[in-house]
């Protein structure tokens, strides 16, 4: 990569890691920094990344509107080759990616080796894929023939969360490039390192100058420098409401489309007619990555006849994870991303505490001098309590019990979220009537996590506005025209 201005590279474990921003093609370096810890070892200072301000953003709009000059006009087919290429390079980093994020993040390694990196290549190659079938409609009427154009938007502005931030950074990207438009990634502060790593092979890859940026920084400071820019043209957020609201705002102040996939509260639906034992494990799997999953299915609600085998079954279950290094394949329960989370997680709890809430167990740091906290079950004094209303995005759990299916669908319904939802059951047609029913962006039936590319993906509610996935996001990032030529009038 080229070096306009002082900055660099540090070693992190052996790998090299940029610290600057990535802007028209070149490493690009701010006067001041924030520094970037390991959830791992909190005394273990990984890097000082270069933080951006105002004047980044102005110049990664510049760069794009340069970059996007040439991108969109490119066809379809080369501007997917130049994003293979980029998908090659992930897959054959796959070790080095992983092994960034889970210091940066304290994601498990193993996951993050076989499912979730491998992932971010094939978030490009699908969407190089899809936009090669981005046809164009034809059609005569009223003596006209329509045809409906779609037209790359401009400069995208994705801003994304700390959780599996190389992975969701890609999923939003990918679509954006797809369509035409040039992008400014700005990741998120407490996890920005495997995306630097991804700055590297961009040039490699073929992307022009401008087209794929990636600048650093404090949300607050950058972000509303490039959310609240005219010549941004699209805005794609991953994170939490309440930011959500700000860029909400400042996509209204310059009328731009806005996406936003926002938090969860996830019920997971367990009926007496369910494998209660396969229930029972993909409930305790709710803990891994510390609970900092979106669509984690974080209220578990039981029909009240088999609450106490499935308590049983569940326990035994948590009982067997492993809390410890997630860079160790055994661990399963990795420790909280950051000690201000883990206060909030402490925080939640706490007052759960004191409403009356029952903690069945957990409830308590793990270590002392780490960031690990026990994973935790709560049943809930009443539905409105905090617990059930809130997104924790830690370690714990509500469980609740239900006397019907009509109960079970108003409990799952219950909240402002509307993310995700996760259902046992062996009765096909209940699994239909209560998948149909439950406000969610995806259900789930007897499986939980399992994506098809294609399908569309968002939430509902304060879960959030828009759908990703497939052409859904393709058509976010698009400019649609209707072009009218008057029959017969041309040669
Ligand atoms: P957050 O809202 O605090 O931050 C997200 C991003 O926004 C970060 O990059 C941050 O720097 C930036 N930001 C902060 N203030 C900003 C501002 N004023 N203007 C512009 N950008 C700003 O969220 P988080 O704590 O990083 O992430 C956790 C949240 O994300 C949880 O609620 C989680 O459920 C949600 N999430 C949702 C999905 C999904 O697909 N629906 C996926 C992952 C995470």
């Amino acid at each position: 990569m080229k070096k306009t201005a002082e900055g660099g590279y540090v070693d992190i474990d052996g790998i090299s890691v940029c610290t600057d921003h990535f802007i028209g093609g070149e490493q690009v370096a701010s006067p001041t920094t924030f520094e970037v810890r390991s959830p791992l070892d909190w005394n273990w200072k990984l890097a000082e990344i270069s933080r951006g301000d105002a004047g980044t953003a102005v110049r990664a709009i510049e760069a794009a509107e340069q970059g996007f000059k040439i991108w969109s006009r490119m066809s379809p087919t080369e501007r997917g080759r130049i994003m293979n290429n980029l998908a090659d390079s992930i897959d054959a980093n796959i070790e080095k990616i992983a092994t960034i994020e889970c210091l940066d993040m304290a994601m498990l390694l193993d996951s993050l080796e076989k499912r979730v990196i491998p992932r971010a290549a094939r978030n490009f190659r699908a969407y190089a894929n899809l936009a090669t079938e981005h046809q164009e409609r034809m059609w005569n009427s009223n003596g006209t023939r329509n045809t409906v154009i779609r037209m790359p938007a401009g400069p995208a502005v994705i801003i994304t969360p700390w959780n599996a931030p190389f992975m969701l950074s890609t999923w939003k990207c990918a679509p954006a490039l797809a369509a035409g438009n040039s992008v400014i990634l700005k990741p998120a502060e407490w996890s920005p390192l495997s995306l630097s790593l991804l700055a590297d092979w961009i040039n490699d890859a073929g992307f022009p100058p401008g087209v794929f940026n990636i600048v650093q920084g404090i949300g607050r400071e950058i972000g509303p420098c490039l959310t609240g820019d005219p010549r941004v043209k699209r805005i794609s957020f991953t994170g939490s409401p309440e930011t959500a609201r700000h860029i909400g705002r400042a996509a209204a102040e310059n009328i731009v489309p806005f996406t936003a996939e926002l938090g969860g509260k996830g019920a997971l639906v367990v009926f007496a007619d369910a494998d209660i034992d396969a229930a029972a494990q993909k409930a305790s799997s709710q803990f891994h990555d510390s609970g900092q999953v979106c669509l984690a299915g974080t209220r578990i609600l039981v029909e009240e006849g088999i609450r106490d085998d499935f308590l049983e079954k569940f326990t035994i279950y948590t009982k067997k994870q492993i809390q410890g290094d997630s860079r160790d394949m055994t661990t399963t329960l990795s420790p909280a991303i950051h000690p201000d989370h883990l206060a909030k997680v402490e925080a939640f709890v706490s007052n759960a505490r004191k409403n009356g809430d029952k903690i069945i167990f957990g409830g308590r740091r793990w270590k002392q001098d780490g960031l690990w906290y026990e994973p935790t079950l709560i049943e809930p004094k009443s539905n409105d309590s905090e617990v059930v209303q809130r997104e924790i995005f830690g370690p714990v759990l509500t469980v609740q019990t239900f006397a019907d299916e009509a109960e079970s669908i108003h409990l799952a319904n219950s909240t402002a979220y509307g993310l995700s939802g996760i259902v046992y059951t062996r009765d096909a047609a209940k699994a239909e009537r209560v998948g149909r029913s439950i406000r969610a962006g995806t259900v789930w039936v007897n499986t939980f996590l399992i994506r098809d590319l294609t399908a569309p993906f968002g939430g509902i509610g304060i879960s959030g506005i828009g759908r990703e996935g497939g052409h859904y996001a393709l058509e976010f990032h698009s400019d649609l025209k209707t072009l009218q030529v008057l029959e017969g009038s041309v040669i």
